[in-house]
């Protein structure tokens, strides 16, 4: 799995956790104030519509019910709405209050303040004039208490009479009221509708629910409307029900998403952290740091370039600790020749002679063609050797490196030969080229005995140009095959040194070789000769059949 993917899923995974949370609790919270409200609601409903229902009998009117509605409101924290059967309102504490409405709960509870005759087995109200007289009693009492609730004065008491009519009884009148007065018309008033509505009762199969019903029938024009009661929300302390709760919420969501960062952050930085450090330790000196590098992901792949980086500078190190003992190794001795030469001509050990400054004249050519191949090997491997690339055909120059050394062949009495199929157009540095055919030519000739041969060959094969260096010389030893081209390895230093070889030549020919996206290798039988194959691209205008 990804770097990227593991924190993207990790963060994502903490998210969810705190969101979750949040919700689950939020949930909770709702739940239980809901639960809390409607129970209230519940436990209020009965006493709260009693009282409405008490004031609208005691009053015989809706008028003035708002300030008890309000006084209720504020008493049991609730939102108490009436609504007539019309729909309309007829009082709301929210509105009353001026605050905004909370939610109101269904379904609704019916306040009926009109009253029901109770006719008991045997009362003698049974009588048409006992109805009448009730009818008579309930509408004066409404009427009366109706005029005090609207003209100011002290309402009555109710009390239910024998046969279950809540009759409002007593109250204080104002000086002046004309509600005595409007009682008393009132009572005439429907005489003969309560009259008609009774006896019609005579001929009815249940003499005794037929009163009932005209009773109610009649009362109905004079009492106070029915009402539908709707509670609202418990009006808690705003902090105590929501704020303190959702704030204890969110501090515990916020608990767990640091807790959750902070593993994540831990978890995520562990192996940064232990490459910052194996990069310090790295900085300082200590080349042989590594880091463990486990995963597919980003952070192993960083970890694995750092150790290849970490195994580059060590190699690079020892590299040049080994070239810098090299250097050393192999100026020493054509150093000390020259010391000692000098030491012994100062001494009179040695007389002053031509052949004496001969020698130590190849010593110091011999130092500085190390030091020459050294600065060409350095510039060679930094990329830094300039190539002034040209196309040229191949298989002349084979021919002039055979003409270039057809003297130190002869000296050695060694036959030279050449064979080139040519054309072999290549394109490079023609001199750098030369240069790596001359020290393979210079070789086979330096290891191959007097009446031996070089044979130099080139040809073509599909897309290349191959040149061979062969010769019939001492050859070199399948175990030191490997080493030809390093640097200062040679197979005997004594000989090679009386020989003038650097040691460098090689490793220099390959470097070149490979500038010019060639290779080179070699083949050998010890005592038996070797073979030098250097193979470059054909330019691509002959590389194509
Ligand atoms: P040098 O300048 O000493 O010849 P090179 O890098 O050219 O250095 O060669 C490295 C060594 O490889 C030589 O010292 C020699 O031992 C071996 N070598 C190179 N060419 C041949 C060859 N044609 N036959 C046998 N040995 C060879």
């Amino acid at each position: 799995m990804s770097f990227r993917l593991r924190v993207f899923l990790l963060t994502l995974f903490v998210a969810v956790v705190a969101t979750g949370a949040t919700a689950w609790i939020s949930l909770r919270l709702t739940t239980q104030q809901i639960d809390r409200s409607q129970q209230q609601a519940t436990r209020h409903i009965a006493d709260i519509a009693e009282t409405v229902r008490s004031y609208g009998r005691r009053h015989g009117t809706w008028a003035g019910v708002a300030a008890r509605v309000g006084q209720l409101s504020a008493d049991n924290k609730q939102r108490i709405r009436l609504v007539n059967l019309y729909g309309q309102v007829t009082v709301d504490s929210d509105t009353l209050a001026k605050r905004t409405a909370r939610p109101v709960v269904s379904p609704p509870t019916l306040i009926n303040p009109r009253p029901s005759l109770t006719l008991a087995a045997g009362a003698n109200v049974k009588t048409d004039y006992g109805v009448l007289d009730e009818l008579a009693q309930y509408r004066r009492a409404v009427v009366y208490a109706r005029c005090l609730t609207e003209d100011g004065g002290e309402p009555p008491t109710v009390t239910p009479d024998a046969y279950g009519i809540p009759l409002p009884s007593g109250g204080t009148p104002k000086d002046g009221s004309p509600c005595s007065t409007q009682a008393a018309d009132a009572q005439e008033v429907a005489a003969a509708d309560d009259q008609t509505a009774v006896t019609g009762c005579r001929a009815a199969a249940d003499h005794s629910a037929c009163l009932v019903q005209a009773f109610g029938n009649q009362a109905e024009t004079f009492a106070p409307e029915p009402l539908q009661l709707y509670l609202g929300a418990v009006d808690d302390d705003p902090l105590s029900v929501l704020a303190r709760p959702t704030m204890a919420a969110i501090g515990a969501v916020l608990v767990l998403s640091v807790i959750g960062t902070a593993f994540v952050a831990r978890h995520m930085s562990r192996p940064l952290r232990s490459l910052t450090a194996a990069s310090r330790r790295l900085a300082d000196g200590h080349l042989d740091t590594r880091v463990k590098s486990t995963g597919r992901d980003e952070v192993g792949e960083l970890s694995r370039s750092f150790n290849r980086m970490a195994e580059a500078l060590e190699g690079a190190e020892l590299a040049q600790r080994r070239l810098l003992a090299g250097v050393a190794h192999e100026l020493r001795t054509p150093m000390s020749n020259v010391l000692g030469y000098l030491e012994a001509l100062q001494d009179g050990v040695v007389p002053a002679s031509r052949e004496l400054f001969g020698s130590l004249h190849e010593e110091v050519l011999l130092q500085r063609r190390i030091l020459d191949d050294l600065q060409d090997l350095t510039l060679a491997e930094a990329g830094h050797l300039a190539y002034r690339r040209t196309d040229f055909d191949l298989a002349e120059l084979v021919e002039v490196s055979r003409v270039a050394h057809l003297a130190v062949a002869e000296h050695g009495r060694v036959r030279l030969t050449a064979e080139a199929a040519g054309p072999l157009p290549v394109h490079g540095d023609q001199d750098r080229l030369r240069q790596v055919l001359g020290n393979l030519v210079t070789n086979a000739l330096r290891y191959t005995d007097p009446g031996g041969a070089v044979v130099l060959r080139a040809f073509p094969l599909p897309g290349h140009a191959v040149v061979e260096v062969r010769d019939t010389g001492c050859g070199i030893a399948p175990e030191d095959l490997p080493f030809v081209f390093q640097r200062f390895w040679r197979a005997d230093p004594a000989r090679d040194r009386e020989t003038g070889g650097s040691g460098l030549g090689l490793t220099i020919a390959r470097q070149i070789v490979l500038d010019h996206d060639g290779t080179i290798d070699v083949t050998s039988t010890e005592g038996e000769g070797s073979v030098f194959r250097v193979t470059f691209p054909l330019t691509r205008r002959y590389a194509s059949p």
